[in-house]
């Protein structure tokens, strides 16, 4: 197993602790402590800005463990790009995870087509990954889907990564009436 798969295992099994609220006893202070010269994160969760789906929580890691970038609709703007990047190439997280969830506000909006202000910079990209004929639990996994490939397709810095086996890109979406995520490992 390569560091790549061994990060998203810790997702993983922090995913189960949660679902089974056997979260483990942290010590934040010591967390404080251990990470207060350099931090290490195995992996960069790009997820939504909903209250409900705190990265931390949901895969019960603590200081130190995961960078998040957290996003209305998790969408791949270049400024998030540019954040992966530094995950992965500066700061050597192994793991990029794409977090969509069940009841996404931010996806009903865009199909509601709900415009005012600055939204549209959000919406109009989720837009794009659907037809009007699918369903919200369909554009929630396109999306998903869409951010992977963006991600993949935009970064050549990534590309670089993911060639080398150095990093891995998968997907997942959080069900906010379970606390389980469900993986998924390839966009085809
Ligand atoms: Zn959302």
């Amino acid at each position: 197993m390569n560091s790549a798969e061994n990060a998203i295992d810790l997702l993983k099994e922090g995913n189960i602790r949660f679902v089974k609220n056997l979260r483990q006893n942290r010590n934040l202070l010591q967390e404080i402590e251990a990470t207060k010269e350099k931090q290490l994160p195995f992996a960069v969760i790009v997820s939504c800005m909903d209250s409900r789906t705190s990265p931390e929580l949901i895969f019960d890691r603590g200081l130190g463990d995961i960078f998040s970038i957290r996003i209305a609709g998790n969408v791949i703007t270049p400024e998030v790009i540019g954040s992966v990047e530094y995950a992965c190439a500066a700061a050597g997280s192994k793991a990029i995870i794409v977090l969509g969830h069940t009841g996404c506000g931010a996806i009903k909006g865009t199909m509601d087509n709900v415009q005012f202000g600055f939204l549209p910079t959000i919406t109009d990209r989720i837009q794009k990954c659907f037809n009007p004929g699918h369903t919200i639990e369909e554009i929630i996994k396109k999306n998903v889907v869409a951010g992977m490939k963006t991600l993949e397709n935009e970064s050549s810095v990534l590309q670089e990564l993911i060639n080398k086996n150095d990093i891995k890109i998968v997907g997942g979406i959080y069900d906010i009436t379970s606390g389980l995520v469900t993986f998924m490992e390839t966009h085809e």
